[in-house]
């Protein structure tokens, strides 16, 4: 396993949910789901840190390259 991805921590809940917390403050963060022609652009937000990270597919990406995404998606439209 690498340890060198810098994106939100996860752990689990009772339940079994997958949950994403802050790596720097360990708040639980807040998840929007985009769908993105058939990818789902996932923002993660800490309210604490006033930071976010982005991931397209599963793969963390910039916020410049999520805007791409998202205007790519509705220029075609
Ligand atoms: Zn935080």
């Amino acid at each position: 396993m690498s340890k060198s991805e810098s994106g939100p921590k996860t752990t689990r809940s009772a339940a079994g949910d997958i949950i994403d917390l802050c790596q720097q403050c360990e708040n639980q963060l807040t998840t929007i789901r985009i769908p993105v022609d058939g990818n789902d652009l996932m923002m993660h937000s800490c309210d604490k840190c006033d930071k976010r990270w982005w991931k397209l597919a599963g793969e963390q990406i910039d916020l410049a390259d999520a805007l791409i995404e998202v205007k790519d998606r509705i220029s075609k439209n």
